[in-house]
C-alpha cells in the first residue's frame, strides 16, 4: 500500500477494526517515511457470474433493482429493499464463496423477500423458480398457507 503523501512503498498498520456489518475491515496506516496517516478499507471480493458468462462484482443495488420490480404496488420501502439486499449479501458471504451465479442469488433472495411481502415473493419466485403453470403458483400458495397455519398453532 503506497503512502498517498510521499508514495513510499510501505506502510505500517496502527489500528484495525471491522465494520458494523462485519463485511469490511478499516485499517489506519502510518507511513514510516513521512509519518502521514491514512485509512484503507478492505472487503473480500465477491463476484457474480451472469447467465451470459460475464463476471462482475456483487452489487446490492442490482439485488434491489431486481426485487423492486416484484414489489411494485406493494407496501415495501426503499429502506426495506436496502435491508433485504444487505441480508442477501451477508447470507452469500457466510457461505464463504467468492463467486456465485445469478440464479443462486435469486434463490437467496426468496427467504428474506417472503418475510417482507408474500405477494412480491410469489411474483419473484415465479420468475426465479420458472413457474410455468397455475399449479406451481397453487403449490407455493398452499405452502404459504400451511406455514401460516403452523405459525397460528404455535
Ligand atoms: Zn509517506
Amino acid at each position: 500500500m503506497h503512502c498517498p503523501f510521499c508514495r513510499h512503498a510501505d506502510s505500517r498498520v496502527i489500528d484495525s477494526r471491522t465494520s458494523d456489518d462485519g463485511l469490511s475491515i478499516r485499517r489506519r496506516r502510518q507511513c514510516p517515511q513521512c509519518g502521514g496517516r491514512f485509512t484503507t478499507v478492505e472487503t473480500a471480493s465477491l463476484n457474480v457470474i451472469k447467465r451470459s458468462g460475464v463476471i462482475e462484482p456483487f452489487s446490492r443495488e442490482k439485488v434491489m433493482s431486481g426485487v423492486r420490480k416484484a414489489c411494485q404496488g406493494r407496501p415495501v420501502t426503499e429502506g426495506d429493499l436496502a435491508m433485504l439486499a444487505q441480508a442477501v449479501e451477508e447470507a452469500v458471504r457466510q457461505t464463504g464463496a467468492s463467486q456465485i451465479d445469478t440464479n443462486e442469488i435469486g434463490l437467496t433472495i426468496l427467504g428474506p423477500l417472503r418475510d417482507l411481502d408474500e405477494v412480491a415473493y410469489l411474483r419473484f419466485a415465479s420468475v426465479y423458480q420458472a413457474f410455468d403453470s397455475l399449479e406451481d403458483f397453487e403449490a407455493s400458495i398452499a405452502q404459504l398457507r400451511a406455514d401460516h397455519a403452523a405459525e397460528a398453532t404455535e
